[in-house]
């Protein structure tokens, strides 16, 4: 007989056990994602030969997409087939997108892209809301499980960012790969990896006890639903009919600003005809996730500047006076490590000061995310009193800022996906967690704009004036996150009472 889920939650120590086969199999598959991810906009311009602004474009039209596809992948696994099968259908889907990659990438790019970017959708929401699953409601210690859980999602990343693209660009075991190999063997490392990812949930899945099993499953505690099989078997069809589509939708990136436009009001409608079937309490409940979600759009649109504007600032203006490393290196992967090392630290600090009744609540600790992330911006704006005169600045200064942008995620991000179980109701999940990660797609589409912006006003000049005008803007985006964080914790009581006992 399969462990109750009464069984699992109650749980004495500060993690539960089941929570490391997650965080496993998380790894593995943001290994796969930030991997593939990483090699995108390298492989587009040198390989596939495409102007950068294109392949820019298109690189933003993917990760919208990727994006977007988790509420679909939310949603189904709600309705159909349960977190477990939605996550094996992800992983395969994944699994199949990259193996296509490593057996053509030239010839093959969009259609592994597109098999990619759906399995994701069925992945990435699902295993999230399964690790909120672990902890009852109003469990104290769910922010730090979240917490811990980042980390191995940032391990996951750090490493396949760095392999992935070191192997297909001859800077690793070159020796090893023939140079005509170097891209098949990244791109089936990624699809390696999420079958380990894959592996690895299949063994724990027995300690998970009712946990994600589709509703009406002989051990499920739903057994108010029976899904026929042919709902099941039409969402795998469905989401093979989708590929092609999403193809033409990522090679023709005019259609990601229809698809964006389209995608939030078509969700928000679903939301709220989903909440006229709820409680008065639990419609209440979420209004505030939404609020969460809403405010994470702006952080997202800062924070993303990291893939776009920051990456050509610290090519252009940045030197190398931290330990000689990488500018775009450090950019790259330092929030990850910074992560790895404090996510833990901070999980536990939240059950320190929980066991002192000092915890700040959900709404404070966002608000503190986006005073973090202001802070971080402001450092950022302040790497321009130590240029020289060539507008070459200190890599240390902006270490320092992209470790205080690090506090402000990981008082967000970790947090938000903790507060998403929390508030949705109980065959909500999983598409609320994709709402979650929607309004990342919102976030990077929003960054990839401001980033655009700074780059027409900094055209033409000299390097010197590409720092002031990408600071500047920095200096923007610091004051507008930090009136954000202002007015959340001035909101804060009223929000409050939309999440009533939830904390
Ligand atoms: N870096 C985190 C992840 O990959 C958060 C992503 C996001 O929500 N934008 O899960």
């Amino acid at each position: 007989m399969a462990q109750t889920l009464e069984q699992i939650q109650s749980f004495k120590g500060k993690y539960p056990k089941q929570i490391w086969g997650l965080f496993f199999s998380e790894m593995w598959e943001r290994f796969c994602f930030y991997g593939m991810r990483g090699m995108l906009t390298y492989f587009m311009i040198t390989e596939l030969l495409m102007k950068e602004d294109i392949a820019q474009l298109q690189y933003g039209a993917t990760q919208a997409f990727v994006y977007a596809f988790t509420f679909v992948g939310g949603l189904f696994a709600d309705k159909i087939l349960g977190f477990r099968k939605s996550l094996f259908w992800g992983g395969l889907m994944m699994i199949v997108g990259s193996a296509i990659l490593a057996l053509d990438p030239h010839e093959n790019f969009f259609l592994g892209i597109a098999f990619t970017i759906i399995g994701t959708g069925f992945f990435k929401p699902n295993i999230s809301a399964m690790v909120g699953k672990l902890y009852r409601p109003n469990d104290s210690r769910t922010d730090a499980g979240f917490s811990l859980f980042y980390a191995g999602i940032n391990m996951g990343a750090l490493l396949g960012g760095y392999l992935c693209i070191a192997i297909g660009k001859g800077e690793l075991f070159s020796q090893f790969i023939p140079e005509a190999l170097r891209w098949n063997v990244s791109f089936g490392l990624a699809a390696i990896v999420m079958i380990i990812s894959l592996i690895n949930f299949h063994f724990i899945q027995k300690s998970l006890g009712t946990i994600g099993l589709q509703p009406g499953h002989p051990d499920s505690e739903d057994q108010e639903r029976k899904i026929p099989k042919w709902q099941e078997y039409a969402v795998y069809i469905g989401t093979l009919i989708l590929i092609p589509i999403i193809m033409i939708m990522v090679s023709k990136t005019q259609y990601t600003d229809l698809f964006m436009y389209i995608i939030g009001p078509v969700t928000l409608l679903y939301l709220f005809y989903e909440m006229s079937k709820v409680t008065a309490a639990e419609r209440k409940k979420l209004w505030a996730a939404l609020i969460f979600i809403v405010f994470s759009i702006l952080f997202w649109g800062i924070y993303e500047q990291s893939g776009g504007s920051l990456s050509i600032f610290a090519a252009k203006n940045l030197n190398n006076d931290l330990l000689g490393l990488d500018p775009n290196g450090v950019n790259n992967s330092g929030g990850a490590f910074y992560i790895i090392l404090l996510a833990p630290l901070v999980g536990l600090l939240w059950i320190w000061l929980s066991k002192r009744r000092l915890e700040p609540n959900t709404i404070v600790k966002f608000g503190l995310g986006f005073l973090f992330l202001g802070l971080g911006f402001y450092a950022l704006y302040a790497t321009r009193f130590f240029a020289d005169l060539q507008g070459v600045t200190s890599l240390n200064i902006f270490a320092i800022a992209l470790l205080v942008i690090t506090f402000g995620e990981l008082c967000l991000s970790p947090i938000g996906l903790s507060i998403m179980t929390k508030l949705s109701t109980k065959n909500l999940q999983g598409m609320m967690m994709g709402l979650w990660f929607l309004a990342s797609a919102y976030g990077q589409y929003v960054a990839g704009i401001i980033g655009s912006k700074m780059a027409q006003a900094k055209e033409g000049g000299t390097n010197y004036e590409a720092l002031i005008t990408y600071t500047e803007g920095y200096k923007q985006l610091g004051i507008y996150a930090l009136v954000a964080g202002v007015i959340l914790i001035l909101i804060s009581p009223f929000i409050k009472k939309l999440m009533q006992e939830v904390r």
